[in-house]
């Protein structure tokens, strides 16, 4: 018997995706992904991108400080014990991650920790392939592999991770680190001009540093970024190397110039890499459309179908817009719901 619904990854997106399917009573069966280098995130499971970060602060329902005292006030004795389960601060990302795949666990979801290598969308049911040999078939896969963003390959860049490295300005700006301190954003693009756009509401100053004489970014986007009294961009430029220390993180960085490869050193707080991401969809090539950029195409305005029927996306694999855990989630969401509303029109 094929299976129902089968998720393909971990991430908030394909957790969300597991609850709905599991309590819509369709049994689902979840590839959570090889443990591997990439995703060894606590050395035991792979739960994507969140749990390679430390504090989560803008999950809803997790806040950070001592709710204990609020909560008491607000509730009878008999439920203070509530209160003191909230007695700590904020939530972790692989914390998060493991409370996620345990509620999809408690629900029934049946979970593969394998890959799926290799899929077969042009018969149905489905057929499904994992590195550790396993083969399915399923009447409908709800694909939530997720992105791993880019980083410049530094060892430096890798030690420094959480502690001033960071590949998501949204995420990460706003933490007490990095307030009114300089930072430094890496890239070009749109999306490193956004980034530096929004740390200079908090930093003291922005260093964008590119590679090259103009950037790639959209004339409106470059234009801002030049006119911003914030953000110095530095031309023709690279980072060679992150420096810092144990105890407090990154303190700055090492430009080398890309036209004579003299070096010099800035102070900052933090470096933001925003070089692009890359979504997990190699697998996929050549099995359902695909943007150029290799995100999986969503085919319906506000739907999570793909051009494959049966066939769903959720998450950061087919989202290069706005790449949070909760839109993930949420995708992850309306995943399960399409699926659900199209089994049961297949009768
Ligand atoms: P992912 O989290 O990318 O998970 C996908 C999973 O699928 C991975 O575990 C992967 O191993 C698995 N997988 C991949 N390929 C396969 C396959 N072929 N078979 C089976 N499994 C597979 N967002 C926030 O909202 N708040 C934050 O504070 C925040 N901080 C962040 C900090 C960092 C350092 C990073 C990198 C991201 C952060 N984000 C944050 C972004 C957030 O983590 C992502 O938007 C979110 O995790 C995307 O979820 P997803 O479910 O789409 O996929």
């Amino acid at each position: 018997m094929p299976e129902q619904v089968v998720i393909i990854g971990s991430g908030p997106a394909g957790w969300c995706a597991a609850i709905y399917t599991a309590r819509a009573n369709l049994n689902p069966l979840c590839f959570e992904g090889a443990v591997n280098e990439e995703n060894r995130q606590d050395g035991t499971l792979p739960l994507g991108q969140l749990a390679l970060t430390t504090e989560v602060e803008n999950y809803p329902g997790f806040p950070a400080g001592d709710l204990s005292g609020y909560l008491k006030s607000s509730l009878d004795e008999e439920h203070h014990w509530l209160a003191d389960m909230h007695q700590k601060e904020g939530c972790s990302g692989p914390e998060l991650m493991h409370l996620m795949r345990q509620q999809a666990a408690n629900f029934g979801t049946r979970i593969e920790t394998d890959d799926i290598v290799e899929v077969d969308f042009s018969q149905h049911p489905f057929k499904l392939k994992s590195a550790g040999g396993k083969e399915v078939e399923a009447n409908s896969v709800i694909i939530a592999t997720g992105a791993r963003a880019n980083y410049l390959g530094l060892e430096s860049e890798t030690k420094y991770k959480n502690v001033g490295v960071s590949a998501c300005a949204v995420c990460d700006g706003a933490l007490p680190r990095f307030r009114d301190k300089p930072l430094v954003v890496v890239g070009g693009g749109d999306s490193a001009v956004e980034e530096a756009d929004y740390l200079a509401k908090f930093a003291s100053k922005v260093y964008l540093i590119h590679r090259r004489e103009e950037l790639r970014a959209s004339r409106i986007m470059a234009d801002r970024a030049k006119n911003h009294d914030k953000i110095d961009i530095q031309w023709n430029s690279e980072v060679a190397d992150v420096l810092g220390d144990d105890e407090s993180g990154v303190k700055g960085v090492v430009l080398k110039s890309t036209k004579d490869g003299s070096t010099r050193e800035l102070d900052a707080a933090g470096m933001f890499v925003a070089i692009g991401h890359t979504p997990n969809t190699r697998f996929l090539e050549g099995h359902l459309e695909l943007h150029e950029s290799k995100y999986v195409k969503w085919t319906v305005p506000f739907r999570t179908n793909t051009s494959v029927e049966g066939v769903f996306a959720a998450g950061d694999v087919a989202d290069d817009y706005y790449r949070q855990a909760i839109t993930a989630a949420g995708t992850g969401c309306m995943a399960a719901l399409d699926a659900e509303r199209w089994l049961a029109a297949q009768g």
